[in-house]
């Protein structure tokens, strides 16, 4: 059989087995093994590694448990604005959007935002104007909304704090989700989808939607897609780091993937984890918190669900 290798992430943060109940936790699990189903039967039956990264990270932008698409978090001035990339590992092309609200897969649209424009990062309204244009699906404001994450965002409307849902300090906020693929021609992608930080301002944008921060592809290294604190994700340059390490110093995927979540970001403070999968199919998921809602599936067929 080819080689074809599926992982995907929920976001990773301070995830505490004895502060989840049996019930949120089956239904986390069955959360993520639905998304790595989509993604996986698709690269079974031949698909591409973009469109199974982009199936699978759908679901999940579909699944109110996920800080993406319906269940992003909300922003200081109580909208969500999503932010989304995806790239594929041949020709390193990418898609990318941020700051956008209403669109029901950000996804979708950093995808058309690949395929059909010139560009790589588009923002806010102009992405928005753009997706009108390419007729992507647009949902009203409550089909975001969730109580769980309002009451997130109430406890803190207001102030001038945000909640990064990686801080240790918290521990039932987590977010962004992910997928990378190797598909059976050899082609790997990456995509990752986030509704940021809870009361973000300022029009913040994380790692997620940023080339070589937190979305990543090249088929001569990875693809990767990171979860954890944008901010020291983009000062990191934490996707590309991954490749970088594997293409100038020749570190296996599990080496470059260890040396850059449990020392490099870690010392410049940042938390969270990752998904990476190379191009002979290995799987890598690293994480410095105490738990990453993450999945994976390899050419063996060999499945892999966890949280903690
Ligand atoms: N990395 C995301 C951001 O900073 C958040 C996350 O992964 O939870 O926007």
């Amino acid at each position: 059989m080819k080689k074809i290798s599926l992982a995907i992430h929920g976001g990773a943060g301070t995830i505490l087995k004895s502060e989840m109940s049996d019930t949120m936790e089956k239904k986390y699990l069955a959360g993520l093994k639905d998304a790595l189903k989509q993604g996986y039967n698709h690269l079974k039956s031949g698909g591409s590694a973009i469109e199974a990264a982009q199936l699978a990270v759908c679901s999940l932008e579909d699944n109110s448990l996920f800080n993406a698409g319906k269940g992003s978090v909300f922003s200081s001035n109580g909208t969500h604005q999503m932010d989304a990339c995806i790239m594929e590992g041949e020709k390193l092309n990418a898609g990318a959007v941020c700051g956008v609200s209403g669109i029901k897969n950000p996804i979708t649209l950093a995808r058309l935002v690949m395929d059909k424009s010139e560009h790589v990062l588009l923002s806010s309204k102009g992405a928005e104007e753009f997706g009108k244009l390419m007729k992507c699906k647009t949902e009203p404001a409550d089909y975001f909304y969730d109580e769980f994450r309002f009451k997130q965002w109430d406890r803190i409307k207001g102030s001038d704090q945000f909640q990064l849902d990686h801080s240790s300090k918290k521990s039932d906020k987590f977010g962004t989700v992910g997928a990378v693929a190797l598909d059976s021609n050899g082609n790997l992608a990456a995509a990752t989808s986030t509704g940021g930080m809870t009361n973000k301002k300022y029009d913040r944008i994380g790692d997620s939607p940023i080339v070589g921060a937190g979305t990543y592809a090249n088929n001569k290294t990875c693809a990767v897609s990171c979860t954890g604190s944008g901010e020291y994700f983009i000062r990191g340059v934490v996707a590309y780091d991954v490749s970088c390490l594997m293409e100038m110093k020749n570190y296996s995927l599990q080496q470059a993937c260890e040396e850059v979540i449990q020392n490099r970001i870690k010392k410049i403070g940042g938390d969270g984890g990752l998904i990476a999968v190379d191009k002979k199919g290995n799987i890598s998921m690293p994480f410095n918190t105490e738990g990453m809602y993450r999945a994976s599936k390899d050419y063996l067929g060999n499945e892999n669900i966890e949280i903690y």
